[in-house]
């Protein structure tokens, strides 16, 4: 995934090579064509024809300008990589709500526009029709189709929670139904819809299960609703995250303590994905039968997404971090210098799909469902490029800085990049500071 590229030495090109004395037909012809002078035609002709030992090469041209010295300096290193995080972030956050209950979309959804942050929606589409979910001895009331437009519409994701929210792990479930049929329905009754992810009811699955779930979902959230569990089952999921059938997900629930997810955001910005996962939301109006399971308080959701906000977090729909941690995974950075002071970069899928992938159920490539991915350089001698363009129709592409990174979001059409680095400079690169200029 980390590719380091030492720049060849400058200016060893065809340009160069004409320098270098050759035996050429044109070299050996002055002192033959005089002896031949007095040969017919046909055999000065025959004659030049074997004197001459390549008759294919060039006539070489004057000796090219060169640039000057400080443009051919000795090698510098260049090294690339795909940022583990979209923007270089240390780590990302997903916030995932289950069931579609009637309070995300009252409640939640303003919260989440307010603060402009996009969720992930787990529905059960065979449960929207009816409009209520049996929750056991509880009759949830549930978001319309409508609703569920609009949530998309508004840049939220939409996932499977099955069909009916059916326990996979009992004999009369239909895997078939809930799993693969779910995913069509909400693709053919929401309009737009890629539904890539699923989340697994009750926090369930059979070996069975899972492999259908990954013939059909780029990824599947898993999870626990109590601390201790979470971290049984492996706690915050590292960036390569092998498993991307049972994402671990921590539960956010009614009178949990805060310190509780907070631990978890912390050890997602050391590096990791927090994947939360919501159920009611509580602003004190919404009627009972209109709440999700173990509701948190209207305030809680907000200190939540602020804590995220205040964090070095890619705050990202769990399908669009998923997409991008697999694309990551399966790419490799090309480094090539065609040409003095341009580095020419490439990224290439490695091919490499680990066992619980299935390439199949890709995202679209467009914005609202792909993220770019971003790709780090770094200069040995902390360079900025002059700038950076597509390498076929050469348009400007932007790029920042963020510490000792040059952070550039890669085209999703995959042509290649150049990037065009300055003139080496000449000046001193310790800045002496202060106003007596005492180092
Ligand atoms: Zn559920």
């Amino acid at each position: 995934m980390h590719t380091r590229f030492r720049q060849a030495p400058p200016l060893m090109t065809s340009a160069d090579t004409t320098l270098t004395p050759n035996r050429t037909c044109r070299r050996r012809s002055e002192p033959t064509i005089q002896f031949l002078a007095f040969l017919r035609l046909p055999l000065v002709l025959a004659f030049l024809l074997m004197a001459c030992e390549t008759p294919d090469k060039p006539i070489p041209s004057p000796a090219p300008h060169l640039p000057p010295p400080e443009l051919r300096r000795p090698p510098t290193e260049v090294t690339a990589d795909v940022a583990t995080w979209r923007e270089g972030r240390s780590g990302a956050a997903s916030l995932t709500f289950d069931d579609g209950t009637l309070d995300h979309y009252l409640v939640a959804v303003p919260i989440l526009e307010h603060l402009d942050v996009s969720a992930t929606f787990f529905l059960m589409p065979d449960l929207i029709d009816d409009g209520v979910w049996p929750d056991g001895n509880v009759e949830r009331r549930l978001i319309s189709w409508t609703h569920a437009q609009k949530l998309l519409e508004a840049g939220h994701e939409v996932g499977s929670h099955t069909a009916t929210h059916a326990d996979l792990t009992t004999s009369e479930a239909d895997l078939e139904d809930e799993l693969v049929e779910s995913r069509r329905r909400l693709e053919g009754l929401l309009e737009g819809a890629r539904v890539t992810t699923l989340a697994w009811p009750y926090w369930r699955k059979t070996e069975a299960a899972r492999r259908i779930a990954m013939e059909t979902y780029v990824a599947a959230r898993g999870g626990a609703g109590v601390p201790r569990l979470f971290e049984q089952i492996g706690g915050v999921p590292e960036p390569d995250s092998q498993n991307l059938d049972a994402i671990n997900s921590m539960g956010v629930r009614g009178g949990a303590p805060q310190t509780v997810w907070q631990t978890y955001i912390e050890q997602a910005e050391a590096g990791g994905w927090a994947v939360l996962a919501l159920h009611g939301i509580d602003d004190g109006k919404v009627p009972d039968e209109a709440l999700g399971w173990d509701p948190i308080k209207v305030y809680e959701l907000e200190k939540l997404v602020k804590t995220l906000q205040e964090r070095d977090l890619w705050i990202a729909p769990f399908g669009v971090v998923a997409d991008y941690l697999k694309r990551r995974r399966q790419t490799e950075v090309h480094l090539a210098q065609p040409a003095h002071r341009k580095t020419e970069l490439a990224l290439r899928s490695s091919g490499r799909y680990p066992a619980t992938d299935n390439p199949a159920p890709a995202l679209p490539e467009e914005p609202q469902f792909r993220k770019p991915l971003t790709v780090r350089i770094r200069h040995a001698q902390d360079y900025r490029p002059v700038e950076v363009r597509e390498a076929r129709s050469g348009r400007p592409i932007e790029w920042e800085t963020r510490g000792e990174w040059i952070l550039i979001d890669y085209p999703l059409e995959h042509s290649a990049l150049h990037i065009l680095w300055p003139v080496a400079s000449r000046q001193p690169s310790r800045v002496i500071d202060g106003p007596t200029g005492t180092p």
